[in-house]
């Protein structure tokens, strides 16, 4: 696999968090790049670096403020869980990030994938790690037909990613390269990301090409073995823009809920056409005797739903008492300050592109 490390050495990507071994920067990234591209990862990385620089910072942020940062990377229980794991970490290792990997593991958060990231990148340990980049060029590079999610060959694939790695730290790393273990994992991952992709592979530029198994034996196209796709759900919602005086009313989800502690304008989830306004307003309200307009209609996707969103604007006078102790009428630029989930960000943002110019 000396191949595989010489190509990573000439072809990896100049990638913010590949330029430090600061175990706190490459746990942000990797607790970041999950479910995200690289390329959105990128801009959020740097502005939490400033913003939140030691894990001290981190443990000592606001709620609001964490939240904020993290606002738009969905899957707001990872930022929750940092946090947690940079106050475990300022309890238990004096603020000083642990090399041990149980250590590492036991943080709120971490499980074996990323444990065995930090270690590896920031402490050049030969922890294994096992992704989904990683499990693609594993199971072609070795022939791997099998269910790779399947136990017994979830554990081969483990097996195998620890043995390339211990292999790899047994051999001296050649100069300039901070150490074979941090190269060997971080060349599988960034093979399965540039050369080894889901659907036509570059094999013609593979380092491992003379290696692989799934080229030789014409697998490339059926390997790995993909359970088939959970078929995607449709949901709609409506959502309630009230306005008095230039102020929007908001509520903040509550603890335990899904995206706990997000900002979002009062709605319902309707059933497919046609909606009563009426009566979805009256749940998420309560009555109101308001004539509501059509404002945006937001779509997009979470996991496997596919969400619309529609928005509708009135004018409210008091506020309705359905809504509970966190609802707030604000101004548009104290809504711009707070984390709001991703389709009603959409709305603050429509609000905002509205008002600009009345205010030019
Ligand atoms: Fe992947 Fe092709 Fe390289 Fe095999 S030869 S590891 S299938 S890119």
């Amino acid at each position: 696999m000396s191949g595989l490390l010489e190509w990573f050495d000439r072809h990896a990507r100049d990638l913010p968090w590949r330029r430090t071994r600061d175990p706190y920067a490459i746990w942000v990234s990797e607790i970041m790049l999950q479910q995200t591209q690289v390329k959105t990862v990128i801009p959020y990385w740097n502005r939490w670096m400033r913003e939140f620089p030691t894990v001290q910072a981190l443990a000592a942020a606001g709620p609001d403020a964490i939240h904020k940062a993290w606002e738009g990377l969905g899957y707001y229980t990872r930022v929750r869980n940092m946090q947690k794991a940079a106050r475990q970490i300022c309890a238990r290792h004096q603020c000083v990030f642990p090399r041990v990997f149980e250590e590492v593991l036991d943080l709120p958060g971490i499980g074996r994938y990323t444990a065995g990231a930090i270690c590896s990148i920031a402490f050049n340990q030969p922890a294994p790690l096992l992704d989904g980049n990683v499990l693609r060029v594993l199971t072609r590079l070795f022939g791997i037909g099998e269910d790779p999610l399947e136990k017994a060959t979830n554990t081969r694939l483990w097996d195998l990613a620890a043995r390339l790695v211990a292999e790899a730290g047994a051999r001296r790393p050649a100069p300039g390269r901070p150490g074979n273990c941090s190269s060997l994992n971080q060349s599988l991952m960034e093979l399965g990301a540039l050369v080894c992709t889901p659907r036509q592979p570059e094999c013609g530029h593979c380092p491992v090409r003379s290696l692989c198994v799934a080229e030789r034996t014409g697998q490339v196209e059926s390997i790995p073995k993909l359970a088939e796709r959970v078929r995607s759900t449709a949901r709609r919602f409506v959502a309630f823009v009230a306005e008095e005086g230039g102020r929007y009313l908001v509520r903040q989800r509550t603890a335990g809920m899904v995206n706990a502690h997000l900002w979002e304008f009062p709605n319902a989830e309707v059933p497919d056409d046609p909606t009563d306004l009426r009566e979805a307003a009256r749940r998420a309200l309560g009555p109101t005797g308001v004539e509501w307009r059509p404002f945006c209609t937001i779509k997009h996707s979470i996991t496997r739903y596919r969400i619309t969103l529609e928005a509708f604007e009135g004018r409210l006078t008091k506020q309705p008492a359905r809504l509970g102790a966190s609802a707030r009428w604000l101004a548009l630029e104290e809504l711009q300050r707070l984390a709001f989930t991703s389709a009603h960000r959409k709305i603050v943002g429509r609000l905002a592109a509205r008002e600009t110019p009345r205010r030019t």
